[in-house]
């Protein structure tokens, strides 16, 4: 019997899945995309500070509009922001169930182009967003064409981007964010959870926030600033956006100690960032290595590849995981997902892939 058939849960619920990737106990766990370093030490002492000048006021409410932090990140992006085009969340997930809550909902429609980051349409699926699955081509790529056409086609509310796109690692050109942008009468939220990480001259949609008013760019801190337990996300936009979602957002969402957290950690950001370079270079170890492997290996502007095409991916990810390799299978038939991580944990995963023949 369904554990949910006793249970008066809302009917677009029924039979869905929970996002869920397995958090296993293993040597060598690639599959989240997560920073492998801890935090450096210098890094681990300011936050350990900040920490501690705030535990006395814990009786108290945090600020609620963050208005802090806010400056930090505005300071840390550039372009010409301030704290008024600053939104923060717990993680850039709560920022983007923020945006459809403010923009989307009943009767409303969110639009993306698969495979992408599988959490859009289950956030649009719990806020009662109607999702359209629009496809990309044959090889991933997504064209200003395409995308303009499917907007004038489905006319939806939202429309997301993915950049660089996750799970395909490629970053979209501006010429299909700003297609979609002239196209559409709704929101265009581009997620750049993984900018950081983009190869040289790869610009970011924050170059064109002056030109659209409903372009929002969403960032994390859980990527580039190794920094995914704190759960820091953001968002810049036009100050009406911002204004906007704080008809949704909970009071006092951002807890003080994540917020003394993330500003100590924003101070220290050229100490944090400087990993971002070591960890590219794996990521283009591992692009390079399994082309010279005979595999079919898409461009990464991320912190992970995607690679293939097996005739049976589920058995390769089996045979790593024998090998204590965790990598990530996104459902994509023939395909697997691999996080870039040390030096070491690269070369195991290498070393484990030369051992497993082909599409086994
Ligand atoms: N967007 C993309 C594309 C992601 O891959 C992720 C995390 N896997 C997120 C957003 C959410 O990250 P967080 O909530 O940790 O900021």
């Amino acid at each position: 019997m369904n554990p949910f058939d006793e249970l008066p849960l809302r009917d677009d619920l029924r039979g869905q899945t929970p996002y869920g990737a397995p958090q296993l106990d293993v040597p060598y766990r690639l599959n989240t995309n997560e920073n492998p370093y801890p935090l450096p030490e210098p890094v681990a002492d300011a936050v350990e500070k900040a920490l501690k000048e705030v535990l006395r006021d814990l009786n108290r409410y945090p600020d609620r509009d963050a208005v802090g932090l806010r400056e930090s990140l505005a300071t840390y992006l550039g372009h010409g922001l301030t704290s008024a085009n600053i939104w923060a969340a717990n993680g850039s997930n709560e920022i983007l169930q923020q945006l459809l809550q403010a923009f989307g909902g009943k009767g409303r429609t969110a639009m993306g182009f698969s495979p992408s980051y599988s959490m859009h349409p289950i956030l649009a699926t719990g806020t009662g967003t109607e999702w359209i699955d629009s496809r990309r081509g044959t090889n991933f790529e997504l064209t200003p064409e395409h995308a303009r056409a499917q907007v004038r086609v489905f006319q939806p509310d939202i429309v997301f981007l993915c950049s660089p796109n996750n799970p395909t690692g490629t970053a979209l050109e501006l010429e299909v964010i700003e297609a979609v942008a002239q196209e559409t009468l709704g929101m265009v939220i581009v997620d750049e959870a993984y900018a950081e990480f983009a190869r040289p001259g790869t610009p970011s949609a924050l170059t064109l926030l002056p030109k659209y008013r409903r372009l929002v760019v969403t960032r994390t801190m859980s990527k580039a600033f190794a920094f995914a337990g704190t759960r820091l996300g953001y968002l810049a936009a036009h100050p009406d956006v911002v204004d906007a979602l704080q008809l949704v957002r909970l009071p006092y969402h951002l807890s003080t100690l994540t917020q003394a957290a993330a500003r100590a950690a924003l101070d220290h950001a050229p100490t944090l960032l400087a990993q971002v370079e070591a960890i590219k270079q794996q990521r283009d170890r591992i692009v390079a290595e399994l082309r010279g492997l005979g595999l079919t290996v898409a461009d990464s502007d991320a912190n992970f590849v995607l690679f293939g095409k097996f005739r049976d991916q589920k058995a390769v990810w089996q045979a790593l995981l024998d090998r204590g390799v965790l990598v990530r299978d996104v459902g994509l038939d023939g395909w697997l997902r691999v996080t870039a991580g040390t030096p070491e944990e690269t070369s195991a995963f290498l070393t484990a892939m030369g051992e497993i023949p082909d599409g086994s």
